[in-house]
Formats: structure tokens, C-alpha cells, sequence
């Protein structure tokens, strides 16, 4: 049997594959996927996108469709905390539609709304037309590697033919039951928080609820009930089960479930499907073995309260992506692949503790044997309880610390500068060109922001002087190694100022490897950031 070639096999076509894909192919390399599904999403999990991500999707020239995806632009994005859809009040956190929403200062881009049954084709689409190869309806059966690649035995589940593929390097994006991850014997850090289910449904509730919200969640006097969530913005729902951890689908009725949480005996409930799943936030002990690696669920876990999980796993596929590239492209070091695991796995960690906060936020603390309490000591209680939901949560909805604050300040290919870092507040971004951070978005010209002129090589940004002689040791020792850097000089206050020196070096992947207002010596600040 003839052995195909390739330089990269992505396992898995999940948001994280398929951004691996969009990535690696965005950068002329030509991946092949092979994912066992057919690539239709029947049950969409992941759909609140975040900021970085949404500046990862405008590089790669998408994030207007993914806005413009299919969700209802005009719903308002309320957090609605109650004892049912058509149930008593207890607070709401208010939010615009997606229509209203606008950038922070500090990026061009803000959250949307694409639901994975969107996202996922909306990527592939994207992958493709860069030049990946998507192959679906083909499973890996068993892998093996050498010193110089991965040897994968597939099987196509359509025709029962195997085949194999030979790659230089493979990734892993299996999600939480990743076979690689166990074939490897890569253990998880963690825990189990318990089982519970997501069904999705149609209805009618926009109609019965006393104002449009995103999300509903039901309190009961145990607690937590469970929480409705829009998916489309019209008549498309998910309903996720809080209740006890011990929950076992045995007995369970879908639709009674949903009737109780809307509270409202005349309302339209069609159920779709239902889907048992385990919360819980695990985070494996590396990244790496050998030429294989790995990337999003089939590395890190985390409960969904904040929806950080395809996110964090996005992150990852870009991170890894311009390495790997660098690698093959014959100018990345010997370490820069190492410096995966170094930057991405306590971004992960990162998340994983936003994402258990959040969790913790939703839990009322007293006040529930008032609940439905007709008395002004039941209405005062009602107040106290939404208040304390909302602002507890406050940190779920504006999230953009844990988006776009994530910082690899320990990075062995970057050059610290001993400035100190900004506060990490998971609900607030501070913009900072510290080495290690996001370089900071100043809008250039209308529509036009400094991020958008990072991603092909590094850029060293010059904000002050125009001697071409200054760079151009730097530029030739660069040209000599292969390393794609150029230079850009940026007359611009705002800038100037967010960038607070002279000069700024930032990588491939938009972060800052080196500032500094005169240049070092090129041989050592390019052996660093290359990762030689
Ligand atoms: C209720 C809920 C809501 C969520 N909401 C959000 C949100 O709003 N935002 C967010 O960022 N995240 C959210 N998440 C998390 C998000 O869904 C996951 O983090 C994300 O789907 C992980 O993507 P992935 O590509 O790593 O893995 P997956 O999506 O699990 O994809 C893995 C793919 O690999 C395939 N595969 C596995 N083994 C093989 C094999 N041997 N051969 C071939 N193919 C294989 C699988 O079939 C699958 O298609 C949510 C999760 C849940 C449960």
C-alpha cells in the first residue's frame, strides 16, 4: 500500500482543528484534517466568541460573516436570572444586541454570537478556500512515530478502506476523549465536577418571556435549576441541566425539564436532541511527545461559564501555527517549539480558574426559603438574591481580561524588559506592549489598526526616527538567517504612547517578543525570539 505524504495531519474538525487548519494554511503551508464526523454540527456547544478570537478571525478575513453568522443581531444579550422564563424576577444583567455593541478602545473587534452549527462550516469553508485539506468521515486508528514522522493508519467509514499517511509532524485536536492523549499517556490535571445534560430545543419563548434576553437561568429553592440559553435568536434553544452532580440520564424527561424551567403551560416545546455531558476542568501535564502535539479539549477542559473552552483551544492553534510554519520554513530553532507548551498551557490554566469563578458565581448564597414569598420580606430577598447573582457574575459577561490579557511573560522567546505587568483582572483589559502581551490595537487610519499589520513575519514597529541605517543591522542579519522581519515606522501619537518606546518587535502571532528605545545586538535578540 502506497504511503501519502504530508508535512502536517490534523486529527479532529472541531472549532480547534479547523482553526489549526485555517491557521497553518493562512501561513502557505497545506495541512490535511481527517475528522470522523460528516462536519454537519447537530448540537452546537461552543458559540460565544471572544474578542481575540474575533481579531484572530479579522486576520484570517472572516469576522464579518462570523457577526453576520445567522444569529438575531437585534436580540438584546440579557442575562436574565428568575424562577422560570415566565416566572418572578430576581435580577437581570443588561446587555445590547449584538447590533448595538461596539468595540472597546482597546480593539478593533468585539464578542459575537456564532453558534457552532455556523462556526464550524464557516471555518471549514475559510481552511479550504486558504488551501487546506479537509477529509471527513475518516478515523485514526493507531499512530506511531519515528525521529523523522508520524505514521497514521486511517480508516475511511464510508468505503471501509484503510489507508495510511505518513506526516512530518501531527496535532492533535481530539477533543476531551483525545485517543492520541491516551495513546501517549499524557495524564490530566483536575477534576470531575459532575454529570449533566444539554438538550437543544425549538420554542416559543420569545413570545411568553416578559422582556428578550440571551439567557435565562432558573433558580429554585435548591438552587440553580438549570439555564436557557438562545442559539439562533429566534426559536432555537439549549437548555443545560444544573441540578445535582450526580445527575444520570435514567428517567430523565426532556421536555418535562424545559416545560419546568419556562414555567408556562402553554408554551410551544419541540425537543431536537439530548446530550449527556460531564462538566469538569482538567489540564494535561504537556503538550508535546516527540513530533505529535496536541491542542484544545484534548488538552485542557473547562466548564463552560464563560464560554473560554474553543477560545482557549483557538489561542492554541495560533500559537502553535506560526511555529510550526517557522519550523518548516527552515528559520525556527530548536526550542521555539517547546515554547508552545511554555506560553499556552498556563494561558489554559488561565482560563480554566475564570471559567470555575464563574461557575462559583452562579450559586445563590441564602435568601431561597423567601423565594416565592408573597410578603415584602419575599420581594426584598428576591432583590438581594438577583443582586448578588449579578454582580457575581458580572465577570462572565465582560470577560475581556480573560480574552484579549493572556500574556507569555515567562516565554523563553521573549525578551523580558522588566517593566511590570498590568493588573490581571479577568474582567477588565488593560492594553500594555510589555514583552509576552497582546501589541496594543491604536487605530492608524479609519478601519485600520495597528493589528492589522501583524501576522506574516515579525514587524519591528518605529515610532520615532527614520534613519534607515538604524534597523538595518538588525534587517540583514534577519535576511541572512531567513527570518521574516520587516520594518515599520508608525508616526502616530496614540501609538507612540501605547507602545511607550521607541521601538517594538512583535512576533507573527501579534504579541511583543522585544521593545526597547536602541536596538541590541541582532545575533542574540533574533537566537531568542526564533527560539535557536
Ligand atoms: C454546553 C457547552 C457550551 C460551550 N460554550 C462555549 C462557548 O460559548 N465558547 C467556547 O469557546 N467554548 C464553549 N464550549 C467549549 C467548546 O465546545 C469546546 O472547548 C470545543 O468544542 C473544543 O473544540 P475541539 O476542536 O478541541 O474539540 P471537539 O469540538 O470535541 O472536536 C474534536 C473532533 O475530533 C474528532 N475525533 C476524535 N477522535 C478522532 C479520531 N480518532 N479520528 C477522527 N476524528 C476524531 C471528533 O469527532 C470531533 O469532531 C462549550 C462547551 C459546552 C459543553
Amino acid at each position: 500500500m502506497a504511503i501519502e505524504q504530508c508535512e502536517i495531519l490534523i486529527l479532529g474538525g472541531g472549532p480547534v482543528g479547523l482553526s489549526t487548519a485555517a491557521e497553518l494554511a493562512w501561513r502557505g503551508r497545506k495541512p490535511v484534517m481527517i475528522d470522523d464526523t460528516n462536519g454537519v454540527v447537530d448540537h452546537p456547544r461552543a458559540g460565544g466568541i471572544g474578542i481575540r478570537t474575533m481579531e484572530h478571525f479579522r486576520r484570517w478575513g472572516i469576522s464579518d460573516e462570523i457577526r453576520n453568522c445567522g444569529f438575531n443581531l437585534d436580540l438584546p444579550l440579557n442575562q436574565r436570572f428568575c424562577t422560570g422564563v415566565v416566572g418572578l424576577e430576581l435580577g437581570v444583567a443588561r446587555y445590547p444586541s449584538m447590533r448595538e455593541t461596539t468595540p472597546l478602545p482597546t480593539t478593533p473587534e468585539m464578542i459575537a454570537r456564532c453558534r457552532q452549527m455556523w462556526l464550524d462550516p464557516i471555518l471549514a469553508k475559510t481552511a479550504r478556500a486558504l488551501g487546506a485539506d479537509l477529509r471527513h468521515r475518516k478515523r485514526l486508528e493507531r499512530f506511531e512515530q519515528d525521529e523523522e514522522g508520524v505514521t497514521c493508519d486511517i480508516l475511511d467509514l464510508d468505503s471501509g478502506e484503510r489507508s495510511q499517511i505518513r506526516a512530518q509532524y501531527m496535532i492533535a485536536c481530539d477533543g476531551v476523549n483525545s485517543g492520541v492523549r491516551k495513546t501517549l499517556g499524557i495524564e490530566m490535571q483536575g477534576e470531575v465536577l459532575g454529570n449533566t445534560v444539554s438538550v437543544l430545543f425549538r420554542s416559543n419563548i420569545r413570545e411568553l418571556a416578559p422582556e428578550p434576553s440571551e439567557r435565562f437561568i432558573v433558580i429554585n429553592q435548591e438552587g440553580v435549576y438549570g439555564n436557557i440559553t438562545a442559539m439562533d435568536g429566534y426559536d432555537l434553544y439549549r437548555f443545560i441541566m444544573r441540578g445535582p452532580n450526580e445527575f444520570t440520564m435514567e428517567g430523565f424527561d426532556a421536555e418535562q425539564a424545559i416545560r419546568k424551567a419556562i414555567n408556562a403551560p402553554d408554551a410551544d416545546v419541540e425537543v431536537i436532541s439530548v446530550r449527556p455531558w460531564r462538566r469538569s476542568q482538567l489540564l494535561a501535564d504537556t503538550y508535546r511527545v516527540g513530533r505529535v502535539f496536541l491542542a484544545g479539549d484534548a488538552v485542557h477542559v473547562m466548564v463552560p461559564t464563560g464560554g473560554f473552552g474553543a477560545n482557549t483551544g483557538i489561542g492554541d492553534a495560533v500559537d502553535l501555527g506560526w511555529k510550526l510554519d517557522a519550523v518548516l520554513s527552515g528559520w525556527g530553532g530548536s526550542h521555539l517549539l517547546d515554547s508552545y507548551f511554555t506560553e499556552r498551557h498556563p494561558a489554559a490554566a488561565r482560563s480554566i480558574n475564570a471559567a470555575l469563578v464563574n461557575f462559583k458565581g452562579w450559586t445563590p448564597t441564602s435568601g431561597l426559603s423567601l423565594l416565592y414569598d408573597e410578603s415584602e420580606a419575599g420581594a426584598k430577598a428576591r432583590v438581594k438574591i438577583g443582586r448578588e447573582l449579578v454582580d457575581a457574575t458580572a465577570k462572565e459577561w465582560d470577560s475581556s481580561g480573560v480574552s484579549l490579557g493572556y500574556a507569555y511573560g515567562g516565554s523563553p522567546i521573549v525578551v523580558d524588559d522588566g517593566s511590570t505587568p498590568p493588573p490581571d483582572d479577568p474582567g477588565f483589559y488593560v492594553q500594555t506592549a510589555r514583552p509576552g502581551h497582546r501589541a496594543p490595537h491604536v487605530w492608524l487610519d479609519e478601519g485600520q489598526s495597528t493589528i492589522d499589520l501583524f501576522g506574516r513575519g515579525f514587524l519591528l514597529l518605529r515610532f520615532d526616527g527614520d534613519d534607515p541605517a538604524e534597523a538595518k543591522a538588525l534587517l540583514d542579519a534577519a535576511t541572512a538567517r531567513g527570518v521574516p522581519l520587516a520594518l515599520k515606522d508608525i508616526r502616530n501619537e496614540a501609538a507612540r504612547k501605547a507602545y511607550e518606546r521607541r521601538l517594538c518587535l512583535v512576533r507573527p502571532d501579534g504579541h511583543v517578543a522585544w521593545r526597547g528605545d536602541a536596538l541590541p545586538e541582532p545575533g542574540s535578540l533574533l537566537d531568542t525570539i526564533t527560539g535557536a
